[in-house]
């Protein structure tokens, strides 16, 4: 009978978390990344999520000499902040439309595999004797994901929990590809409508990645100092009903949580 009991109770366990819509017992997720390792990040984001608490994900470029003259501080950041791989070159396909600053040495389209695989193990290697971390995320410059006609991260998702792409799109609560998920590029965008798309996110149970580069500043792709204040106050403020992890966290929730996870247990 307390067997019966129990297998009963599993039962109705594993089919709640399998159509479950929360995302850590909130409505929604919102992940803050932050790209190519700026001065800014340290100096103003990272400043900003810290007086209100909340986790930012910087995807780093590891030959970036804001990377390597600010080592310290980055080290610091990692105690409450994620490190996370954005190569060790920021390699291009220089061959596509508006590529014109992508330089010949970088082209993604003259790499080999091999070469993309040493330079995101090396730069893994990096950020390791950084913040003594093993797992990592990844996220794909300019959002290429091959080289000619092959997906360059498939022999190496051992090496990565997940990996963000540029794609703009809510990313559902039953996402099982963990390696290209989507976020949307803030470039410009005013702090109504960056909610929005919180808002959005409240509404369908979603997550929302959002892409910063520049932050008040230091790059083409940029959001105002005060328009970035305005989104972490608001998530700060509705704290109860949104998830605010960082990248590595959300995606090992959706890892952990997946259909294919829950009917193994
Ligand atoms: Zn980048």
């Amino acid at each position: 009978m307390i067997r019966k009991f129990t297998f009963a109770a599993l039962l109705c366990l594993c089919s709640l978390s399998v159509f479950s819509q929360d995302w850590n017992k909130k409505k929604c997720a919102v992940v803050l990344t932050y790209d190519d390792a700026l001065n800014v990040h340290l100096d103003k984001a990272i400043p900003a999520l810290d007086s209100l608490q909340l986790k930012g994900t910087f995807f780093l470029t590891a030959a970036s000499p804001t990377f390597n003259e600010r080592f310290s501080e980055w080290e610091a950041a990692a105690k409450r902040h994620e490190l996370a791989n954005h190569t060790l070159f920021h390699p291009c396909n220089g061959q596509l439309p508006g590529r014109s600053f992508v330089t010949a040495d970088y082209d993604l389209a003259t790499y080999s595999v091999r070469r993309i695989t040493d330079e995101l193990r090396m730069t893994n290697k990096v950020l390791e004797a950084v913040d003594g971390k093993k797992e990592r995320t990844f996220a794909y410059p300019c959002g290429d994901m091959k080289i000619g006609d092959t997906f360059y991260l498939e022999g190496m998702k051992g090496d990565f929990v997940a990996a963000r792409g540029v794609q703009g799109e809510m990313v559902p609560r039953n996402t099982s590809d963990l390696y290209t998920i989507g976020s949307i590029m803030i470039n410009g965008q005013s702090g109504d409508e960056m909610i929005k798309l919180v808002k959005e996110a409240l509404r369908t149970n979603s997550m929302v990645v959002f892409l910063f580069h520049g932050v008040g500043g230091e790059h083409d792709l940029n959001v105002s100092l005060e328009a970035h204040r305005q989104l972490l106050r608001y998530l700060k403020k509705h704290e109860k009903e949104i998830w605010n992890p960082t990248f590595i966290e959300a995606a090992k929730y959706l890892k952990e949580t997946s259909t294919a996870a829950v009917k193994k247990k």
